[in-house]
C-alpha cells in the first residue's frame, strides 16, 4: 500500500449515469494502478437537491460495478460542524464575509441564463459587499463569500490537461462559502473534505477542471495541502454536448455491469473486456498502468 488515496464524489441527485461511471472507473483504477486506497464520498451536501434513497443506490451501482470503497463512506450532510468552523476562522481573519445580494440581483446584472452555465460555474462577483452591508439591512439569512481581490493567478498543472491558470478574482470574483438558505458551497465542502481525508490525486471528469483554481485558493487561505489532479475526457451524447443528469443522460444498467464499464472504458482509451467482472477490472488497471501513469507528473 502506498500513500495514495484518490476518490469519488458523486452528488445523489439522480442515480449513476455514463458520466459519472466513468469518474468512478477512472478513480478506482488509477488508485490500484498506484497501489493505494480509494474512497467513495457523498456529496450530499445540499440537501434539498439530494437524498439518502440516491446515495444509497449509487452505493450499491457501484458496487454491482465492482467497485467498493476501502473505507465507509463520508457524508458531507453530517459534516456542517467542520464547514461551520473553518468559515469562521476565514471570517475572523477577515477573508470571508456576509453578502446580502440576492441572486435575482445577481443575474439582473449578468443577463444570465441558468441553463447554460457549467456545473458549479458562479456568477462574477465583483465585492459589493466586501466593504460591509449596506445600512439598513435587516435581512436574517446572508450567504458568505470569501475575498478574492489580493489573490494573484492561481497556477497548476494537470496530469493530462497541462499547465493552466485562472485569474480567479478576474473570471470568478469573491465565490460562495455559504447560501443565504445555509447551505455549504461545494467549492468549501470538497476543499475542507479532500484535506480531512487525505486525499492525495483527485480524478473527476474535465467539466469540473474550472472549479480547481478556486479549490486551490481555497486550500491556500485554510493551510491545507493541494493534491494532484487528473480531469479525464467527458462521455459526449449523440450531439456533442456533454452528458450529464440535467440533460437527461440514463441511468447505467448496473445488472449488466460490464456493458457500462466497458462504455467507461472506451473513453479512457481502454481496450474493450468481456468475460468475468474482476478479469476485466484487473486488465484495466494493467492497461491504466501503460496509458495514463506516464501522464503522472508531480505537484508543481
Ligand atoms: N460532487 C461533485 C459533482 O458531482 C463532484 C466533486 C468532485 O469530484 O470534486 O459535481
Amino acid at each position: 500500500m502506498t500513500g495514495y488515496r484518490g476518490r469519488f464524489a458523486p452528488s445523489p441527485t439522480g442515480p449513476l449515469h455514463a458520466g459519472s461511471m466513468l469518474a468512478a472507473l477512472a478513480s478506482w483504477l488509477d488508485a490500484r494502478a498506484h497501489e493505494g486506497q480509494w474512497l467513495v464520498r457523498i456529496e450530499d451536501v445540499d440537501r434539498q437537491r439530494c437524498s439518502p434513497e440516491l446515495a444509497h443506490l449509487i452505493l450499491q451501482q457501484l458496487r454491482d460495478c465492482g467497485l467498493q470503497s476501502d473505507l465507509p463512506p463520508l457524508w458531507q450532510s453530517g459534516r456542517s460542524e467542520a464547514y461551520q468552523q473553518s468559515l469562521d476562522q476565514l471570517a475572523a481573519r477577515g477573508i470571508a464575509y456576509p453578502c446580502c445580494c440576492t441572486r435575482r440581483e445577481l443575474e439582473a446584472a449578468h443577463n444570465d441564463n441558468p441553463m447554460q452555465r457549467p456545473r458549479h460555474a458562479e456568477l462574477i462577483y465583483r465585492g459589493t459587499c466586501r466593504n460591509g452591508l449596506k445600512g439598513g439591512i435587516s435581512k436574517k439569512s446572508l450567504a458568505w463569500r470569501v475575498r478574492t481581490d489580493a489573490c494573484k493567478p492561481i497556477q497548476w498543472s494537470d496530469r493530462r490537461l497541462g499547465a493552466q491558470e485562472q485569474d480567479v478574482q478576474r473570471e470568478v470574483g469573491d465565490f460562495v462559502l455559504k447560501r443565504a438558505d445555509g447551505c455549504y458551497s461545494y467549492q468549501l465542502a470538497v476543499v475542507l473534505d479532500d484535506a480531512a481525508q487525505g486525499i492525495t490525486d483527485v480524478v473527476r471528469g474535465e467539466d469540473l477542471s474550472n472549479n480547481t483554481a478556486r479549490q486551490i485558493l481555497l486550500q491556500r487561505q485554510l493551510k491545507l495541502p493541494t493534491p494532484r489532479y487528473l480531469h479525464t475526457p467527458l462521455v459526449l451524447g449523440a450531439n456533442q454536448e456533454k452528458l450529464s443528469k440535467q440533460n437527461g443522460a440514463l441511468a447505467i444498467d448496473s445488472t449488466q455491469p460490464l456493458a457500462a464499464l466497458n462504455q467507461a472504458a472506451l473513453v479512457l482509451g481502454l481496450p474493450p473486456q468481456q468475460g468475468k467482472l474482476a478479469d476485466a477490472l484487473n486488465s484495466w488497471v494493467g492497461a491504466w498502468r501503460t496509458l495514463w501513469l506516464p501522464l503522472y507528473n508531480p505537484a508543481p
